[in-house]
């Protein structure tokens, strides 16, 4: 069996996964025909060319913009479960940003009933089960985010289709320059509400955003939070009360440029500081040839998913895959990011620059 082969095979959680990022290319490009949306590139691989979150984020915007209703969010949602479940995902919470829609006019209820229609079609062909946590975008300020928050519960309540999927609210999109507190009005209706909270914090800010995050939004996790490593008593804070981090290493290095390698960045510290850490892979077409997701915090009885209802998956408890000479712990090169993590997490040996790094429990 090849490496590929055996991670995909590999039963997996994702916590950290952004719908709008998981269209397939061919969609991106049938979507934006049939809205009418012009595309700078006649070829959609070719659009994820950035440096930066924020231009990365720009092409994402441009992505998510070519989903005009129900039914482009539905089908949005089917391929993405199929495409995750090709791959092994057995359970993912998955983010959906949909001020930008809103603010074009698009209803809410309708997005989360698409949703949940996808969804539901992906998970009776799949049998994987997804749940979804809609995402304040940050660029659109406080109030929008509380306006957001408070048609959901309103929904919610009225017994709106699919709402029942959505068991929390997070926070995304541009993290530079935007002061997390201004949402803690939106946070604390979510709370009241019986919603769990996440947000992104950490990946291009400092510990202190994390901090608001957890103090001030009530955050049961966080979604990267790669700045803890830089401040010891808040990296002691985050393994001695066992918060999850949903880290996507890809995302930090391919996109975020946070560090030249994962070994390199947050992998190592992570593990030296003890953090619950979630290694995703980045949400988006041109990532995902890169290798296979993977979600799954390393103790799932004490840190499940959102929904607290997440299936038991312990990988390290499985058979290993075989490397490519065919055993465990085997010296492999030429992997790409992803393969390299996912390695990690399986149990055969990381490479760092073509070398074996040594394991550390
Ligand atoms: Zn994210």
């Amino acid at each position: 069996m090849d490496v590929a082969t055996a991670l995909d095979r590999l039963p997996k959680v994702e916590l950290h996964c952004h719908v709008e990022g998981t269209m397939r290319p061919r969609t991106v490009v049938e979507l934006a025909r049939g809205n009418g949306i012009p595309l700078p590139t006649a070829d959609p691989t070719e659009l994820y060319r950035y440096t930066s979150l924020d231009t990365f984020l720009q092409v994402f915007w441009l992505v998510q913009s070519t989903l005009g209703g129900r039914a482009d969010w539905a089908r949005l949602a089917y391929e993405s479960v199929v495409d995750g479940a090709a791959h092994g995902l057995v359970y993912r919470e998955t983010f959906f940003t949909p001020a930008r829609h809103l603010a074009a006019g698009q209803d809410l209820a309708e997005i989360i009933a698409g949703l949940a229609d996808g969804l539901e079609a992906g998970e009776r062909e799949t049998g994987a089960r997804v749940m979804l946590i809609c995402d304040i975008d940050r660029a659109y300020g406080g109030a929008a985010g509380r306006e957001l928050v408070e048609r959901l519960v309103e929904l919610r309540r009225a017994g709106a289709p699919g709402t029942d999927r959505v068991i929390g609210v997070g926070l995304d999109s541009t993290e530079k320059g935007v002061d997390p507190t201004q949402f803690a009005e939106a946070f604390e209706l979510a709370g009241r509400a019986g919603l769990h909270r996440t947000s992104h914090q950490g990946e291009e800010t400092p510990p202190s955003y994390i901090e608001t995050g957890l103090d001030v939004l009530g955050c049961e996790r966080i979604d990267h939070g790669l700045s803890s490593i830089h401040d010891a008593e808040l990296s002691k804070r985050l393994a001695d009360q066992r918060i999850p981090l949903t880290v996507c290493p890809n995302s930090n290095v391919v996109i975020a440029n946070a560090g030249t390698t994962w070994s390199r960045s947050a992998s190592t510290g992570s593990r030296r500081a003890g953090w619950t850490r979630t290694p995703s892979e980045p949400s988006s077409p041109a990532s995902r040839k890169r290798g296979p997701s993977w979600e799954h915090p390393s103790k799932s009885d004490r840190n499940p998913g959102l929904a607290g209802a997440a299936p038991r998956v312990v990988p390290r408890q499985g058979p290993r895959p075989a490397t490519s000479s065919g055993r465990s712990g085997t010296r492999v090169s030429g992997w790409p990011v992803a393969a390299r993590t996912a390695a990690t997490i399986a149990g055969v040996d990381e490479i760092v620059g073509g070398s074996p790094t040594p394991r550390t429990p």
